[in-house]
């Protein structure tokens, strides 16, 4: 997969289904929903990995948390609950190299994952 790709639909250069916007944030629909809500909330600079997270990006990540509430909330899955998950590297199922929390909701979910 393009180590670009999430990079692209921030610059609009492939289309993605965009559901919440902010200046440093922003999430879409899954191309590949593993639920009747799954939406992919990206921060707008390029962060290959949890591994490269750093103190400088302490704001930016509960931004993204409050960005998942938010749509949450406009998906109407709030109330019944949704699952919150970021995978770092192959092991765990990373697939694009810029860091995404999946926001899983609109189905019982079960625990552990697979
Ligand atoms: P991960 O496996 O955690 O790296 O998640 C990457 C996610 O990106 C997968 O759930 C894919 O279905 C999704 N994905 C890949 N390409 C696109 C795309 N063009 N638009 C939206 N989602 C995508």
């Amino acid at each position: 997969m393009s180590e670009d790709l999430f990079l692209k639909i921030i610059d609009r250069e492939i289309p993605a289904d965009i559901v919440y916007e902010t200046d440093t944030v922003l999430a879409f629909r899954d191309i590949a929903p593993q639920a009747p809500v799954h939406i992919l909330i990206i921060p707008k600079i390029k962060i290959r990995t949890v591994n490269d997270v750093d103190a400088e990006h302490t704001e930016l990540l509960g931004e993204l948390i409050l960005a998942a509430k938010r749509i949450a909330k406009a998906q109407g899955v709030a109330d019944q609950g949704y699952r919150l998950v970021m995978n770092c590297n192959e092991a765990a199922g990373q697939t694009v190299w810029h860091i995404h929390l999946h926001l899983l909701g609109g189905r019982a979910l079960q625990w552990p994952p697979g």
